[in-house]
């Protein structure tokens, strides 16, 4: 916390973020915006992280942010206590301790224009992006929707494009990982930020050549690549959302006389990934 008056305050950049990220574009089970926080408070350094957990709090607390800009959303589900021995709970009392604000950017923010899937699509040098999904109701218009569908700027076999995407994307354990046709050429990329199980159909009449999402599953991926569909890239969740961090910190330097921090905590999951050794050849 600064008493530098030219600092902005949690009211300011919490309207600046609104004004950025509507928080009517987000779906109507989603939960955005301010989750706590003073709004009287000076705002001198921002963290920027995809998922608020207690090492992404200790971060936040380490570097002294007075602000946290996160991508998901703390509490998603109605909770009926918020006592410090609950794992969210504990969240919420040291940040109010602390007297660190958090504000949730979440499918407003996938949905905007820039939003997270252009951070993604920037990554892999995408030219000429297209919403995958355009946005329909109060998001609509002005290119916003969710995923990107863009060129590549060198087409490449889909085994080279795995590899390529891994180079590209943050580093995790779970890596890229990809089903379909290892030779076959790739060079319109459909790319969407966090799960994107549910929009392979569009990946399709998108006329895409492959699609890069996080979270695809057995099923869902083996009927639509049965059914003729682009091939699949599957990236770590914390990966594919990670890129637009820098994207709304630097908006934020551009905004206000803010430090702008990003996490590069590794808030995935998945540890671990190991290939059988009959397999390693495969491995680009
Ligand atoms: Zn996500």
């Amino acid at each position: 916390m600064t008493t530098d008056t030219a600092q902005p305050d949690v009211r300011e950049v919490v309207a600046a973020l609104d004004g950025r990220y509507p928080r009517e574009w987000a779906e109507q089970w989603d939960k955005v915006g301010l989750v706590l926080g003073d709004f009287d408070t000076a705002v001198g350094r921002v963290l920027c992280v995809v998922d608020c957990v207690p090492e992404t709090v200790d971060e936040a607390l380490a570097v002294g942010a007075d602000l946290i800009v996160a991508h998901h959303p703390l509490l998603l589900k109605a909770v009926s206590s918020i006592a410090p021995d609950t794992y969210k709970g504990r969240i919420v009392h040291r940040l109010i301790r602390a007297g660190v604000a958090l504000y949730v950017a979440h499918t407003n923010a996938d949905i905007a224009n820039p939003g997270v899937s252009d951070a993604l699509a920037a990554r892999l040098d995408l030219a000429g992006l297209r919403a995958l999904v355009p946005a329909s109701g109060p998001g609509e218009g002005d290119g916003r929707g969710i995923g990107r569908v863009g060129e590549l700027a060198v087409p490449m076999p889909l085994a080279e494009l795995a590899g390529f995407a891994a180079g590209r994307l943050p580093a995790t354990a779970a890596g890229v990982r990809a089903a379909g046709d290892p030779e076959r050429m790739i060079r319109t990329l459909a790319v969407c930020g966090g799960a994107g199980d549910s929009f392979l159909a569009e990946a399709t009449k998108a006329g895409a050549d492959a699609y890069l999402c996080a979270d695809l599953r057995h099923h869902p991926a083996s009927e639509h690549l049965a059914a003729g569909g682009p091939a699949l890239l599957d990236v770590a969740h914390w990966a594919s959302e990670r890129p637009w961090l820098d994207e709304v910190a630097e908006w934020l330097r551009g905004s206000f006389p803010v430090e702008a921090l990003v996490s590069d905590l590794d808030t995935d999951p998945w540890t671990v990934h190991a290939t059988s050794p009959s397999q390693k050849e495969t491995i680009q």
